[in-house]
């Protein structure tokens, strides 16, 4: 493409409801310098233009590291022996989110395997007591459950739901999730979208199997879905799992895929995922910020636990101390020009009601 035609390709597919396939994958298939720069150029304005220069910090609590699924590319999946698991108290989190609100920070993000044993009532109590007495927009992220749970939580005070979607390829979800329903993981989101929470997706680059057209199909599930948040992490091999010995995901796709989510959702909180701290033991993340995304989510898993919740090797900052964060970040975030945003940070959308349930 010349830089012009990628000019009016990129304003086609943030003008239009549906962005089309073709234009989608000539997009991601962009190497040259300068049509590359165009492309972060046009994201940066969008993120600019919709949700402005603060990078919000998001807190997580990675509660526990066990697991029902066996989903091919992760760390955590229930064939791993070699992980030790855990599940903190409840004591532990409510002690965990008390320095989140201590440093400051307004969001917390409660994470884990996707468990079999998750007692809802004991969830429930925990969302309840934060809400109640810490002033803390809370973020749950335990996968596939009942509506009921969900509604559970939701009327306890849970205001987001993280849930990706991985792929939004039927045929490369059956492939990477045996035992998992594509179907049921769409039912999920939209009932958490009906249910009102500030409802979250995204997907993994660089999944074995994952073409170029499946990348394009996932920036229409983002456009359709208008979700509120979307995650886009490369995929990093972990040991124990079936794979160990695939590349990693490439950093440069995981840039574009970035930059037209945040060019088809406009307002969606995007963060630059720990994943991209992480990749080929460089820390990423500034590209990622100025390629369209807007949040950053440092860990705050008690530092005994956190070397274990390993989706992925090599984590970023797994034994530094919580507390160091927010001045690493700040000169990070600083650097750019921009600056950390400490607010709740809730949905930017006009409404809150999300269309999955329109999704064909
Ligand atoms: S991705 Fe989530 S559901 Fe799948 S194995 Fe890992 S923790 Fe479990």
């Amino acid at each position: 493409m010349t830089g012009s035609h990628v000019q009016t390709v990129l304003e086609r597919i943030y003008a239009t409801e549906a962005p089309e396939l073709a234009d989608v994958e000539a997009v991601l298939r962009i190497t040259d310098g300068d049509e590359l720069g165009r492309l972060f150029d046009f994201a940066n304005e969008v993120r600019r233009w919709f949700v402005g220069d603060g990078v919000l910090l998001r807190r997580i609590v990675e509660f526990s590291n066990v697991c029902r699924n066996t989903c091919q590319y992760c760390g955590l999946n229930r064939g791993n022996d070699r992980l030790q698991r855990y599940r903190l108290t409840k004591e532990e989190i409510l002690a965990a989110v008390g320095n989140i609100r201590a440093a400051g920070i307004k969001t917390v993000v409660l994470q884990s395997g996707e468990e079999d044993d998750l007692d809802a009532d004991w969830l429930r109590e925990i969302v309840e007591e934060i809400k109640s007495s810490r002033d803390a927009a809370v973020t749950l992220c335990v996968g596939e459950r009942r509506r009921e749970e969900y509604r559970l939580w939701k009327e306890a005070g849970a205001d987001r739901y993280l849930l990706k979607i991985e792929t939004s390829d039927p045929g490369l979800y059956g492939q990477l999730h045996a035992g998992m329903s594509f179907e049921n993981r769409r039912r999920c989101l939209r009932d958490l979208a009906e249910l009102g929470y500030q409802t979250g997706s995204g997907d993994l680059v660089g999944l074995k199997g994952q073409t170029l057209r499946h990348l394009a199909g996932d920036v229409q599930f983002f456009k359709q879905g208008n979700f509120d948040m979307i995650s886009i992490s490369p995929f990093i091999p972990h040991p124990q799992t079936p794979l160990a010995e695939e590349p990693a995901g490439d950093l440069l796709m995981t840039l574009k895929m970035t930059a037209l989510a945040r060019i088809v959702s406009r307002d969606a909180h995007i963060p630059a995922t720990t994943a991209l701290g992480s990749l080929h033991g460089r820390d990423e993340r500034p590209k990622v910020l100025a390629a369209g995304a807007n949040v950053i989510m440092p860990n705050f898993t008690p530092a005994s636990y956190r070397r274990h919740y390993e989706i992925y090797p090599n984590k970023r900052c797994v034994n530094e101390d919580a507390r160091a964060c927010p001045a690493c970040l700040e000169q990070m975030v600083g650097a750019m020009g921009r600056w950390v945003d400490y607010a709740r940070g809730d949905s930017l959308k006009r409404s809150l009601k999300c269309e999955v349930g329109s999704l064909k």
